[in-house]
Formats: C-alpha cells, sequence, structure tokens
C-alpha cells in the first residue's frame, strides 16, 4: 500500500474540507506539508501546497469524489472543460506579486505578499477568474 496525492491546496482550511469529505465516505486521508504551509506561507511556492493523499486503492473512488463534489460549484475551466480545480487560489503571477516574492528571497524577510484570488485547473494548470 502506498499514499498517491490526489489534490494540493493552498491553505488548511481548503485542504481540510477536502479531507473530512473524503473521510466522510470512509476513504482514509493524510495531509502532507500541512503544518509547514500553515505556520509559513511563503514555503507554499516551494513546497508546492498542502498535499491531500489517500491509499493507491482508494485513489480512483477519491478523485472521482472531489470531482462530483467539484461539479456541484458548476464551474468548469474555460482552457479545457475540466471541473478539477482548485477555487480561490492565491496566484503571485503579476508584476506586484513576483516583486513581493523577489523581495521577500533577496531580504529573508517576508513582506506582505499581493495575490489574486483565481480558480487553478488541476488538469491543464491554466488560472482563470473566480467570477
Ligand atoms: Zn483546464
Amino acid at each position: 500500500m502506498q499514499l498517491v496525492t490526489i489534490g494540493t491546496y493552498d491553505n488548511l482550511y481548503e485542504a481540510e474540507l477536502a479531507k473530512i469529505q473524503l473521510e466522510s465516505y470512509n476513504i482514509p486521508t493524510v495531509l502532507k506539508d500541512a503544518e509547514m504551509v500553515h505556520l509559513m506561507p511563503i514555503y507554499n511556492l516551494t513546497i508546492g501546497g498542502i498535499k491531500l493523499q489517500v491509499r493507491d486503492l482508494d485513489e480512483a473512488n477519491a478523485k472521482s469524489l472531489l470531482i462530483a463534489m467539484s461539479e456541484q460549484s458548476g464551474a468548469t475551466c474555460p482552457s479545457c472543460g475540466s471541473s478539477d480545480f482548485i477555487s480561490n487560489y492565491k496566484s503571485t503571477k503579476n508584476k506586484k506579486g513576483r516583486l513581493a516574492v523577489i523581495l521577500s528571497f533577496l531580504t529573508g524577510t517576508y513582506p506582505p505578499l499581493h495575490y489574486e484570488l483565481v480558480n487553478k485547473c488541476n488538469e491543464c494548470g491554466e488560472t482563470f477568474d473566480t467570477a
């Protein structure tokens, strides 16, 4: 039995929500790097977020449950049409966000990060507006 990552989240609340939803279907889950991202959000960019992991034998079932739960919102990715996306993803891929990340790296400090809330597709990686 191995653990496989079926979703990544940039904040603990969304990760916990997905974990609780899967565990309500008796699928045991593990949140990897949750404490690190929650305590030091700046490291979220380097460690790739909080990973929601399940046993390999639960992978297909858990993925289809997560997709079904996100389909309830009715939104889809404009690029590929997938409904498998992270909502309210904090994107720093704009001028102010990149500047804050660079300043943080160069000075070793933690300036206020500038980010935009977007949806990020898990299939194609495209970001799109939440509205
Ligand atoms: Zn997409």
